[in-house]
């Protein structure tokens, strides 16, 4: 029998009539014939709160306890979900991630899925139940409840459908789909019906929000094709799925922003070899996710290292940074929450050089300045005042026309 995993966001879970309109569409699948496994997450900004009330008590809560907090909104979720298929009449059970089977490596916060053991969940589909899970979390080896880092549940629908073969996997949500850029900045956005792995995958970790990123890294590894499209209506959204066929066609494909990162300095580091070393292996033990690097060298055989790093991270971060500044007989260290990152994101970039020309003139005309700036195959980001970020957003994508062509279909 084909099985079908859905998952629905926060924002189409909000409500109680929401919640309804959510069961109606598994309830439909269900009638269709198919086995359905509905993935939730926590209602509205309700992740939010909890992270809040965490911090009203402590400003830098413990992250195995902050996890144990988090996961209730998922689990509000999925039980108000059963509540709500029982009420149109039909079988349904809700899951925690660890009743689901979901194992993750033991990095509170910021987990990573292990292994799934699927039994429970086919014995209960055998059942002619609709199996909710629990969205975001799983446990690890020593049964500590973790999450899988903001906006995870989106992985947790990949990788169950990837565990469990689906047939399809869609992910349901408030935008009609994949766009140029995020539509609530830039109206002038356009809707894409497919996208390839590595260019969502790009888009993603470089902080369009409309998935999480390694819910793309899992589905392009296990190569579950899946959708994202809107709880409201009836549009099919973008297909994500393998497009290299097409790729040397492509030039720029999306611009994403992300105002969630921080930037750290060391200054009058000593620059000598092994210094850099030093201080990325100091920072890496801690778990601590690093992003973009940048070393001004000075006259005086002395250096600033700069590096960013994901805001809810900072405080760990500048902690270890003063520490190292001590140890490296450094000038000290300072942090600088004021910043964006702008990125440009198409598979074969690389191989035209305008396209950093075109992206830097277009922020100068608004007066924009660059403080970093980063190159990959397929990406170029600029680090800039985040006050600046959403006019370099819609500066960016009229410079690159991203404007054009077709909007989505019912
Ligand atoms: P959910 O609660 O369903 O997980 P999210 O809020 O996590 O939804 O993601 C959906 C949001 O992502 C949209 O409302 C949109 O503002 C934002 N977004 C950012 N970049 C993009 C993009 N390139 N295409 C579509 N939506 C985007
Ligand atoms: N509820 C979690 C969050 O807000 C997970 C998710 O929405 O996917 O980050
Ligand atoms: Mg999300």
């Amino acid at each position: 029998m084909a099985l079908l995993v859905q998952k629905f966001g926060g924002s189409s879970l909000a409500t109680a009539e929401k919640v309804m309109r959510a069961a109606k569409r598994a309830v439909a699948q269900f009638e269709d014939g198919r086995q359905v496994v509905v993935v939730v997450s926590a209602q509205g900004d309700y992740t939010d709160h909890l992270i809040e009330m965490a911090r009203a008590i402590h400003a830098s809560p413990d992250p195995r306890e902050l996890d144990a907090l988090i996961a209730v909104g998922e689990q509000v979720s999925s039980a108000l979900m059963a509540l709500a298929i029982h009420k149109l009449g039909y079988g349904a059970i809700s899951l925690t991630g660890a009743q689901a089977g979901i194992r993750t490596d033991e990095v509170s916060t910021k987990a990573r899925i292990r292994t799934i053991d699927t039994a429970r969940v086919r014995s209960e589909l055998a059942e002619g139940r609709i199996v909710i899970v629990a969205g975001f979390q799983g446990v690890d080896r020593e049964d500590n409840i973790t999450t899988l880092g903001r906006g995870g549940s989106d992985t947790t629908a990949v990788a169950l459908a990837a565990a469990l073969g689906a047939e399809r996997c869609d992910i349901f949500t408030d935008v009609e789909g994949i766009y140029t850029a995020d539509p609530r900045i830039v109206p002038e956005a356009r809707w894409t019906p497919s996208i390839d792995y590595d260019e969502l995958l790009e888009m993603a970790s470089l902080g369009a929000q409309v998935i999480h990123y390694r819910a793309v890294e899992l589905a392009k590894r296990y190569d579950v094709v899946f959708r994202v499209r809107p709880s409201y209506n009836e549009s099919e959204g973008t297909l994500v799925c393998n497009l290299s066929d097409q790729m040397e066609q492509v030039d720029v494909r999306g611009a994403a922003l992300d105002a969630g990162e921080a930037k750290v300095t060391i200054r009058g580091v000593p620059d000598q070899p092994g210094v850099a070393a030093r201080i990325f292996s100091r920072i890496a033990r801690d778990g601590i996710n690093v992003d973009m690097i940048v070393q001004n060298v000075s006259e005086q055989g002395l250096a600033d290292v700069s590096f960013t790093v994901m805001e809810s991270e900072l405080t760990r971060a500048m902690d270890i940074a003063e520490s190292l500044s001590d140890k490296l007989s450094a000038a000290g260290a300072e942090s600088d929450s004021d910043i964006a990152k702008l990125s440009i994101v198409g598979i074969g970039m690389r191989s035209h050089a305008a396209v950093a020309d075109k992206m830097f003139r277009a922020l100068a005309e608004e007066g924009i300045n660059i403080l970093m700036i980063s190159t990959s195959e397929i990406k170029l980001s600029c680090v800039i005042r985040r006050a600046a970020g959403e006019k370099a957003l819609r500066a960016v994508h009229r410079a690159f026309e991203l404007d054009r062509e077709s909007q989505p279909e019912e």
